[in-house]
């Protein structure tokens, strides 16, 4: 199979130049640099997506590993890669593949490789909707009541939209089109399981992505469905679309870390995102740099404990290592091939590099005056602390399970461990 060509998109240079301007403030929050040299990313070229059609990456193990979320899984001795673990974690996913895998004869793969579609249509009638404030505090607190952990406004922004999303028949661009009049994006994050991700490397960590994906995939589609009845259009939206980590930050949710994920205040990176673009007349919200970018610079934590040394030690960089690193943008990049050789390799997704960061911790005073420090000019001494008490070990398996017998349930703790985690 040829390898698709980039497609700058539909946006042209001067639409860049012009959206990098109109973005300026913004973009300096985000934590890394936009330049008119920027190519909006093409779906294609993600690793996910590459590993169907790049025959450099798609392998035997990366055929095994996509197929091992069927039930095509080969339990092996290594503890978190029992059947029971598979099991779990494919269970987890269980409702997020049902809507994913609803279209599949007309090539979308919802919420990953295409919007969900609408199972409602827009109400004729639009309600009231005069005040973007009011509006603003309720939608948020409704996305809440469906379950979002974290909610934010920000404005489109066609930058960070997919320039072709992919028609998973064949694995060729397809054309990323929203309908029109849609102006804001909400924002939403989903925390994951703490003591599941503690688990990571495993299978039975899987559960807890796969967990946020099925919790998410019914919010979106419930708060969407609110939005559409009230009259106005509204897309309900996962992985597919938009780089969802810039829309994250604009909608002030957190910050850009080292380890490439959105760093939030209350979980650190342990946060699975989505989204909704509206033509909801809303209030934006502004990107809110507290200071945990900035603990990055000092930290290498994530990459020191990446297996396949995927991870950036450096300073932020606009170099292109392969197809699969976005143009234009100087930020902490991955190395995404690296990474998912691995993942690939456990048949299983890997996150140390989000369990072994020090903001994913817990809500114990220590952890609260830990943050204080590393969020302040105390930084050098947050991290000294944090190399004094060592990178958290991981929780064997075995031992997560067990604790499903004790009288300490895990739903008890709302997805935080008890003690002192930083
Ligand atoms: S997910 Fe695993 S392999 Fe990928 S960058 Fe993080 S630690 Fe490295
Ligand atoms: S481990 Fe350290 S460098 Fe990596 S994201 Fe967390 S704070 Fe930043």
């Amino acid at each position: 199979m040829s390898w698709p060509s980039n497609d700058p998109s539909g946006l042209t240079k001067e639409e860049i130049i012009e959206l990098n301007q109109k973005f300026a403030t913004s973009d300096a929050a985000l934590g890394f640099e936009v330049s008119d040299e920027f190519e909006p990313f093409n779906q294609l070229d993600d690793m996910f997506t590459r590993a169907f059609w790049d025959d450099s990456i798609k392998t035997k193990e990366s055929d095994s590993f996509f197929n091992s979320y069927r039930m095509e899984f080969a339990p092996r001795r290594g503890v978190g890669f029992s059947q029971k673990d598979f099991a779990l974690r494919n269970a987890a996913w269980a409702v997020s593949d049902i809507i994913s895998n609803r279209s599949n004869d007309s090539g979308m793969r919802e919420g990953f490789q295409s919007p969900i579609g609408y199972d409602t249509p827009v109400a004729k009638d639009k309600t009231r909707a005069e005040n973007p404030e009011v509006e603003s505090a309720e939608i948020k607190r409704l996305a809440k009541l469906f379950g979002a952990d974290l909610v934010g406004i920000t404005e489109i922004d066609p930058r960070w939209h997919y320039s072709s999303r992919v028609d998973t028949r064949d694995f060729t661009a397809a054309p990323n089109d929203l309908p029109d009049g849609l102006s804001h994006v909400i924002v939403m994050g989903h925390a994951m399981d703490a003591e599941l991700v503690d688990t990571y490397p495993s299978a039975l960590a899987g559960a807890s992505t796969g967990l946020e994906y099925s919790h998410e995939t019914a919010i979106v589609i419930q708060l969407a469905t609110y939005i559409r009845n009230l009259g106005f259009d509204a897309v309900a939206s996962m992985n597919d679309t938009a780089l969802v980590i810039p829309y994250a930050i604009k909608a002030g949710l957190g910050e850009y870390g080292r380890n490439q994920m959105v760093l939030t205040p209350e979980f650190g990176p342990r946060v699975r995102f989505s989204k909704i673009f509206t033509s909801l007349p809303l209030l934006t919200d502004t990107p809110r740099p507290l200071g945990l970018r900035q603990y990055c610079e000092s930290c290498t934590r994530c990459a020191d404990a990446c297996p396949p040394k995927a991870l950036p030690f450096g300073e932020p960089t606009d170099a292109v290592e392969n197809r699969s690193t976005i143009t234009g943008v100087k930020k902490w990049s991955a190395n995404c091939e690296k990474c998912f050789g691995y993942w690939a390799k456990l048949k299983t997704d890997c996150a140390i590099c989000m369990r072994v960061c020090p903001f994913n911790r817990g809500n114990s005073w220590l952890d609260r005056l830990w943050f204080k420090l590393a969020t302040s000019n105390f930084r050098k001494l947050a991290l000294w602390l944090a190399n004094k008490r060592g990178t958290r070990v991981r929780l064997k398996p075995k031992d997560w399970w067990e604790r499903l017998h004790t009288p300490r349930s895990l739903s008890e703790n709302e997805g935080r461990s008890e003690g002192v985690r930083f």
